[in-house]
C-alpha cells in the first residue's frame, strides 16, 4: 500500500477526469451531500444525523471524506429511478438502447460497497438477470473509504458491514488526520493499479498503517445502534400478529421515504407514457415502493391496504424473506431510513420490541 497527500488525491480525481471516466461524487446540494457528477473533493464537510433529521456541518478542517450518508445512494447509477426501456411507433417496437460509458464512483463505504452487492445478486444472479444493470455496472471503478467517523444512525457493525471495506472495490482509501489530511491507498484491480502508479506516492510505513487502523477502529466505536442478526429471521416470522405492528402503523405516513433512500430496495413499476406529438408511446420503469397500495395490486386487487401491513411487508423482507430469496440480509447498517424517515421511525428500535413477546 501507499500514502498520498491530500494534492495527490485531488490530482487522482482529475486523471480520471483525463482519462475520459464520468466522475460520481460528492455534491453538496440542497443542504446535504449527494452524489452527482463532480469536479473535484469538496472539502471540510461534515453531517450531524438521528432519527428524522440531518444537518449538513462545516467541520473546520480539509477531509475529503469527513461526512457521512447523505440521501442519495449509488443504486441511482446502475438502476436509474426512471427510465425507457422501449418505445412503440408506427405499429413498431423500437428497443431503446442502453449504451453506459466508463463511470467512476468516488467516495463508496463499506455499507454501500455491500449494498452493490446486494443489488449484484438481486440482479445478476440467478435464471433471470437485468441486462441493462449488468451493462452499466461492468462500466464503474470503485473508488471505496474505510470511514474513520460514524453517524449516530449508522449499524454497519451488526452484520460486518463496516466500517472497513469489504466488498469487491477497485481500490480502497482511508483518511488519517483531518486538518492535514493523508490517504493510505489499497490499488486492487488491475485497473486501479494502472491507474495509481501515475500519480505515484512513497510507501505506506508501519505507523501509517497503524494510523489508518486506529481511525476505521474509532469509527466502529462510535457505533451506538445495534441490530442483532442471530435469530431474526425466524423471529420477524413468529411476530406477524405482534401489536407492535399496529403501534408503528400509527405513526408511519406510507411515504416510502425510507424505501427511496434505501441502497438496496429495488422494487419497480412501469407505465406507458404517450406522446401525441410524435405519436409515441414510451414504456417506463419507475423505482416503487412497497408503501404504496397499488405496489401490492394482484390481479383481484391490492393485498397492503393499511399501513400496518406495508411496514410489516417491507421489514419482514428487508430483514427476513431477503435471506431465503438472496441468501443475504436486505439490509447493511446505512442508517438512511432512519435519518430520512419524516416521523423518525428507526427499524433497530421496531425490531428490539418485536423480537419481544407482547
Ligand atoms: S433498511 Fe435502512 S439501514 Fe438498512 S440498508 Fe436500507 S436504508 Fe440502510
Ligand atoms: S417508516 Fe417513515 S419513511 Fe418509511 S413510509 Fe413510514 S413514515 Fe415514511
Amino acid at each position: 500500500m501507499i500514502q498520498w497527500t491530500a494534492e495527490q488525491l485531488d490530482a487522482f480525481v482529475q486523471l480520471l477526469h483525463d482519462e475520459a471516466y464520468e466522475v460520481l461524487g460528492p455534491v453538496i446540494r440542497d443542504g446535504a451531500v449527494t452524489y452527482g457528477a463532480m469536479q473535484a473533493l469538496p472539502v471540510g464537510y461534515g453531517d450531524e444525523q438521528a432519527a428524522g433529521h440531518y444537518r449538513l456541518t462545516q467541520r473546520g478542517d480539509q477531509t475529503r471524506f469527513g461526512y457521512n450518508l447523505g440521501p442519495s445512494t449509488w443504486k441511482q447509477f446502475l438502476f436509474p429511478p426512471s427510465e425507457t426501456l422501449f418505445s412503440v411507433r408506427d405499429d413498431l417496437i423500437h428497443p431503446v438502447e442502453n449504451q453506459p460509458g466508463k463511470r467512476a464512483f468516488i467516495g463508496v463505504r463499506a455499507c454501500e460497497m455491500a449494498a452493490i452487492e446486494v443489488q449484484d445478486r438481486v440482479f445478476l444472479q440467478g435464471e433471470y438477470t437485468e441486462r441493462r444493470y449488468e451493462q452499466r455496472r461492468q462500466q464503474v471503478f470503485i473508488v471505496a473509504v474505510n470511514c474513520s467517523q460514524a453517524a449516530a444512525t449508522c449499524f454497519c457493525t451488526a452484520n460486518d458491514d463496516g466500517p472497513a471495506v469489504r466488498g469487491s472495490a477497485d481500490m480502497v482509501l482511508t483518511e488519517v488526520n483531518p486538518q492535514q489530511p493523508w490517504y493510505l491507498v489499497e490499488a486492487i484491480s488491475e485497473t486501479a493499479k494502472k491507474l495509481v502508479a501515475k500519480i505515484g506516492g512513497a510507501p505506506a510505513n508501519d505507523e501509517q498503517h497503524h494510523q489508518a487502523q486506529a481511525a476505521v477502529n474509532e469509527a466502529a466505536e462510535q457505533i451506538s445502534r445495534q441490530l442483532p442478526r442471530k435469530g431474526l429471521r425466524d423471529a420477524l416470522f413468529d411476530a406477524l400478529e405482534h401489536p407492535q405492528w399496529d403501534d408503528v402503523a400509527s405513526r408511519c405516513l406510507s411515504c416510502g421515504n425510507c424505501t427511496q433512500v434505501c441502497p438496496t430496495c429495488f422494487c419497480s413499476t412501469t407505465q406507458e407514457q404517450t406522446d401525441l406529438v410524435s405519436m409515441e408511446v414510451r414504456h417506463q420503469r419507475l423505482w416503487d415502493s412497497c408503501f404504496t397500495e397499488m405496489h401490492s395490486y394482484t390481479t383481484g386487487g391490492a393485498i397492503h391496504h393499511k399501513t400496518r401491513s406495508r411496514y410489516r411487508q417491507w421489514l419482514t423482507h428487508k430483514l427476513a424473506a431477503w435471506e431465503d430469496q438472496f441468501d443475504v440480509s436486505g439490509c447493511t447498517g446505512c442508517g438512511r431510513c432512519i435519518s430520512w424517515c419524516p416521523v423518525g421511525i428507526d427499524l433497530t428500535e421496531e425490531v428490539e420490541i418485536l423480537r419481544k413477546s407482547p
